[in-house]
C-alpha cells in the first residue's frame, strides 16, 4: 500500500470515508473521531504497534462510499425531472409516495422537507398542542424532541434499556399523566423499538403513537416494518440515512383522515380530500409549505431500487460482525428484541467497558481505533439535560402556556433523571451504517482492530 498523502486525500474525499468524517453530512449525529495522518502508512508490516502509537493500521482502505450514485442507471429520471421544467411537486413524488407506501406496506405516504418536518406535521394533525406531554426516549437525535417543542408541548423523558440502547418499555407507564397525549418510540439507530410492549401501553392510556422510523428503513418486527406498527410513522431521507435524497422526508400511516390533514397541512392547509370546503373557499386549516421537488423524488425513486438489497447486506454483515466481536472482553454489542426480524443498522452500536481494557478510557479507545482505519464515534449525548430545553421554556409562548411551577428547569431535570442514558451515552461505540456495505473482510478488519486495542490497552494507557 503506498498511497501518497495527497492521494488518499483525494480520495476519500471523494467516497464515503471522507463523506462519512465530514461533520456537515453527519449532522444528524455526533461528527466521527477524525482519522488522524498516521493512517496513512507506509510502512507494511503484520503485528503491528497500535496505529495510535506508531504502528501501521490495521486498515488504510477507504471503506464505500456514501451515498450511493449510479449515473447509467439513476441519471435518467433525474435529467427527464430537470429538463422538463416541472419542479414543483408533480408525478414523480406521488410515483416516491406510492412506492414508499408499498415498500414499508402502509396504505398512504406523503412526502415532506425532512423527517423533523414529517413529525411536526404528525404531532400537528393528531392535535398535539401547548399544554400537552409526549413521551420520548432520552437517547435519541434532537430532530425527535424538536417537533414536540414546536407544538408547544412538553417532551417527558424515558429512560433506556442499556442493552438494546432503545425506550425502556418498563419506565413508560411511571411517566404518563393526565397531560400525556402522545408517545414517539425511536427506532433508535436502526434497530426495531420494543413495540410488542408499547402498543398495549399507548393503547391502554389512549396515547397516539407516532414511530420515529427515521433510521430504520425496512426494518421489521414480526415481518411488519417499523413505522406502520402505530398510528403513523415518520421517516427521513437525509444525506446520512439509509435512503438518501439528501434532504426529505416521508410520514406514513393507513389513516385517511389523518393523512388528508397532513397533506393539506404540508401545502398551506388548502384543500384535501377530506379536508374539503365549498368550492372557493381558499384556505381550510392552519398549514404550512413542506412539499417535495420533483427532482428530489427523481434521487429517491433511484435510491429506492437499492434499499431492500442493501439492507439485507447490512444485515448479514452486522450478524457476522457481531458475532465475532462479543468474543472480545469489554465488547457489548446491541441486542434485538426477539420478535425482530430484520433491523435497518444506520448504525451498528456496542457499548465499550473501560476495565476490560485495563482503565483506557472510551475517548482514547474512539482515537484509536479510527487510527486503525476505523471510523468510529461515541454517539449521542444526554438529550435530557441541553440548553435548548431552559431555553424554550424561558419563551414568551411557553410562559403564557405553562405554570411557572411546569417551567421550573431544575424541577424539570430532577423529573426527568435517565441514568441509564447517561451510562449508556458514556459506553456507546457507532460504526456508520456504509461500513456495513463492505465486504465479510472488511468485517474482520473492524474485529481485528478492536482484538488489536484489547490486547495491547495497556501501552496505550501508559501514553502520557
Ligand atoms: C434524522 C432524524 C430525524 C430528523 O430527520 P431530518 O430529515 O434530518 O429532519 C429525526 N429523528 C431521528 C431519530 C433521526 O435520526
Amino acid at each position: 500500500m503506498s498511497l501518497s498523502r495527497r492521494e488518499f486525500l483525494r480520495r476519500n474525499s471523494l467516497t464515503g470515508l471522507g463523506a462519512m468524517l465530514t461533520p456537515t453530512l453527519l449532522a444528524e449525529t455526533t461528527p466521527l473521531t477524525m482519522v488522524p495522518p498516521q493512517i496513512i502508512a507506509v510502512i507494511p508490516s503484520q503485528t503491528t504497534p497500535l496505529a495510535a502509537l506508531g504502528g501501521s493500521p490495521i486498515r488504510s482502505k477507504p471503506w464505500p462510499a456514501w451515498p450511493i450514485w449510479n449515473p447509467e442507471t439513476d441519471e435518467k429520471r433525474l435529467l427527464e425531472a430537470i429538463r422538463s421544467g416541472v419542479w414543483s411537486r408533480a408525478a414523480m413524488v406521488t410515483e416516491f409516495e406510492e412506492k414508499w407506501a408499498a415498500t414499508v406496506g402502509a396504505k398512504r405516504c406523503l412526502s415532506v422537507v425532512n423527517g423533523t418536518n414529517a413529525l411536526i406535521a404528525s404531532l400537528a394533525q393528531f392535535g398535539i398542542q401547548g399544554g400537552d406531554e409526549v413521551l420520548v426516549p432520552a437517547y435519541t437525535f434532537i430532530g425527535t424532541v424538536a417537533p414536540v417543542l414546536a407544538m408547544g408541548a412538553m417532551p417527558i423523558f424515558v429512560d433506556v434499556e442499556p442493552d438494546t440502547f432503545q425506550m425502556d418499555p418498563a419506565k413508560i407507564e411511571a411517566r404518563i399523566t393526565p397531560r400525556t397525549k402522545a408517545i414517539i418510540p425511536v427506532h433508535i439507530l436502526g434497530l426495531p423499538s420494543d413495540m410488542t410492549r408499547i402498543m398495549p401501553i399507548a393503547r391502554k392510556h389512549n396515547l397516539i403513537v407516532i414511530e420515529d422510523a427515521c433510521q430504520a428503513h425496512m426494518a421489521e418486527i414480526n415481518h411488519k416494518q417499523v413505522g406502520t406498527l402505530g398510528d403513523a410513522g415518520c421517516f427521513s431521507f437525509q444525506n446520512s440515512k439509509n435512503l438518501a435524497i439528501g434532504e426529505a422526508g416521508a410520514i406514513v400511516s393507513d389513516n385517511d383522515a389523518f393523512m388528508d390533514r397532513c397533506f393539506s397541512y404540508h401545502n398551506y392547509g388548502n384543500p384535501y380530500g377530506t379536508v374539503s370546503g365549498i368550492i372557493g373557499i381558499g384556505t381550510l386549516i392552519q398549514g404550512t409549505k413542506l412539499r417535495l421537488t420533483e427532482y428530489q423524488a427523481a434521487i429517491g425513486l433511484a435510491q429506492l431500487t437499492r434499499l431492500d438489497q442493501q439492507t439485507t447486506l447490512r444485515n448479514e454483515n452486522a450478524a457476522y460482525l457481531k458475532a465475532k466481536i462479543e468474543k472480545i472482553p469489554g465488547i457489548l454489542p446491541y441486542r434485538l428484541y426477539d420478535d425482530v426480524t430484520r433491523a435497518a443498522y444506520h448504525l451498528f452500536p456496542f457499548r465499550y467497558q473501560p476495565e476490560a481494557f485495563k482503565g483506557l478510557p472510551r475517548e482514547q479507545f474512539l482515537k484509536a481505533l479510527s487510527a486503525e482505519g476505523i471510523p468510529c464515534s461515541g454517539g449521542y449525548t444526554p438529550l435530557n439535560k441541553m440548553p435548548y430545553l431552559s431555553d424554550t421554556f424561558k419563551s414568551k409562548n411557553y410562559r403564557k402556556m405553562y405554570s411557572r411551577k411546569q417551567l421550573n428547569y431544575d424541577r424539570y431535570l430532577e423529573n426527568n433523571q435517565c441514568p441509564a442514558n447517561d451510562q449508556l451515552c458514556q459506553e456507546a461505540v457507532w460504526l456508520s451504517q456504509s461500513m456495513l456495505l463492505g465486504s465479510r473482510a472488511d468485517m474482520d478488519d473492524i474485529a481485528n482492530a478492536i482484538e488489536k486495542i484489547h490486547g495491547q490497552a495497556e501501552q496505550l494507557g501508559l501514553k502520557k
